[in-house]
Formats: C-alpha cells, sequence, structure tokens
C-alpha cells in the first residue's frame, strides 16, 4: 500500500488527502498518520497557534473540508495543511505505533543509507536538529557513526527538520534496541574482544541480552555501557580495568602498513616534553642565579 503510494505517478487519484499527500514526490520521508490520532484533539495540544487556518487545514487533512474556496483561498489552507501534517507528524513518530511505522520505512532504508565506506550502507533515520519549526532542514542520523548528513535530494533536503523532530531517532533506538543489525554484530563482537581481554567470566551473559534485545523492546543502546546487574559481576567488574572498545570502525592511516599517526604523535610528544624540559632548567638556572649569596 505504502509503496504502491509513494511511488505514484502524477495520474495516480488518491482517495484521501493524506493518501495523495504521501504519494506527493518529496514526502517519501512521511509516514501515513492515523486518522485517530489525528482526531484525538489531546494529541494537537497547542498547533493553534502554530499554523494559521487551523481549523480548515485539519478539516482539508481529514477530508472534512466541505466549504467551497477560492483557488487563493484553497492554496492558503493547503500549505498550512501540509505545514500541519509535518507537525501532528513530529509528535505521532514517536509514539508506539507510529514508531513501529517508522521502523519498517527504516528497514527499507527509506531515508538512504549513510555516505561513509566504513558504515557499509548503513540506513539512516530522519533528525530534526530544532523541534521548532522553520529553524533548520531535516537531517539524516547514521546511528553507526553518530554522525549527521544532508538528505541527497533537494526536495528532501528542504523538508523543516521538526517534523521529525530532535527525538525520533534516539527513540526508536531506545524502544527496538538492535534494530540496526550492523551496529548489533559490531556490538557482539566487542563484546567478544571485550571477553577475550577481561577472561571468560560474566560477559556472556551481556552477549546473550544484546542479541535477544534484537526484537524485544528494551534499551540497548544504553545496556551497552552498563555492567551486569548482579552483585558478583558488578564487583568484578569495578576490579578489573574495563578495556575501550569503540563502536564505530575508524579509518587508521598507515604508510607501508605502519599507522602514521602513531609516529608523529609521538614525535609531538617528545617534542612537548623536550620544550618543558627547557623550561625547567631554565628555571633552575634563574633561581640559582638568584639564591642569596652565603658569606
Ligand atoms: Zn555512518
Amino acid at each position: 500500500m505504502m509503496e504502491e503510494l509513494s511511488s505514484g505517478s502524477s495520474d495516480y487519484a488518491a482517495s484521501t488527502w493524506i493518501a495523495w499527500f504521501l504519494s506527493t514526490k518529496g514526502n517519501e520521508y512521511f509516514c501515513e498518520l492515523d486518522e485517530d490520532y489525528i482526531l484525538d484533539r489531546f494529541n494537537l495540544t497547542g498547533l493553534n497557534t502554530e499554523v494559521q487556518h487551523y481549523m480548515h487545514a485539519l478539516d482539508l487533512i481529514t477530508d472534512a473540508l466541505d466549504e467551497q474556496l477560492d483557488d487563493d483561498q484553497r492554496e492558503q489552507i493547503e500549505t498550512q495543511a501540509r505545514i500541519l501534517y509535518g507537525l501532528i507528524h513530529a509528535r505521532y513518530i514517536i509514539t508506539t505505533r507510529g514508531l513501529a511505522k517508522m521502523l519498517e520505512k527504516y528497514k527499507r532504508a527509506d531515508f538512504g543509507r549513510c555516505p561513509r565506506v566504513l558504515c557499509y550502507q548503513q540506513p539512516l533515520l530522519p533528525v530534526g536538529l530544532s523541534d521548532i519549526p522553520f529553524q533548520s532542514p531535516v537531517k539524516l542520523y547514521c546511528p553507526r557513526c553518530e554522525d549527521l548528513y544532508n538528505p541527497k535530494s533537494s526536495r528532501h533536503g528542504s523538508i523543516d527538520g521538526a517534523y521529525f523532530g530532535t527525538t525520533f531517532p534516539h527513540m526508536l533506538f531506545m524502544t527496538y534496541g538492535g534494530v540496526s543489525a550492523n551496529v548489533l554484530h559490531q556490538r557482539a563482537l566487542a563484546l567478544e574482544q571485550n571477553n577475550s581481554l577481561t577472561g571468560p567470566q560474566q560477559n556472556s551473559d551481556d552477549l546473550c541480552n544484546e542479541v535477544g534485545a534484537a526484537d524485544g523492546p528494551s534499551d540497548t543502546r544504553a545496556q551497552a555501557h552498563v555492567e551486569p546487574a548482579t552483585s558478583r559481576g558488578a564487583m568484578e567488574a569495578a576490579s578489573l580495568p574495563k578495556p575501550v572498545v569503540p563502536d564505530v570502525e575508524r579509518v587508521v592511516p598507515r604508510i607501508f602498513g605502519f599507522p602514521v599517526h602513531e609516529t608523529s604523535r609521538l614525535m609531538a610528544w617528545q617534542g612537548r616534553q623536550q620544550q618543558k624540559q627547557a623550561v625547567r632548567i631554565s628555571r633552575f638556572q634563574h633561581r640559582a642565579e638568584n639564591l642569596p649569596k652565603r658569606p
């Protein structure tokens, strides 16, 4: 149904305003709002001050606009209806229902994939830099490198970021911890490494939790850095130095196999030590020269 709509041609006659809106080119990031959600006025609290012609715009969205309007008026209301849809959308996609719909879109990579080579085509999620409309356009968040990107297409690049909000991607991962297979795989690898470095004791449970959380709502992103809940595990963990395993694979510049930055970092450190030493020596000399002469 959704695919049919989003790939709909211009002569596709949408049955509802929402269906038409979603089938319009450039609106592929949006999911379909439930009519029940829109009709519950509690969900729209405060939006009447954000949108002009609020009642007409709302009627248009719900296909309840009966009044005869001239083209000018209709166009104005149309514009406001799009804004209103966007603002309701931002609230809707952090509800259980909305998150589930956006998860499906994420799985289909409807929001595109991370352009970074070492992110291996990681699907992206839309995010706003502000929850207030007209501040900044939507960006795409990569859960793998945890960075933001501009959408490729200018149509998507001009969508208001407030239609997705600052919370959405993080709420999605809070709810569906391990939805990103790549991130999950990396976590598992990191934990394996962790095991081999800290010994075989408590961490096997951790790994099971991580993997098991893939289809259950739990906060794996937070869990990944949380110690095991048992007091024995906690005590052991406290006494062991935990190696920091980075989540994100990064480029290490190498020349003939040698990481170049290692050498340059060492040289910089040596330089700083030499300088410090020189300052200390000159201080000693200065002090020695100024000591009161003993008779
Ligand atoms: Zn990335």
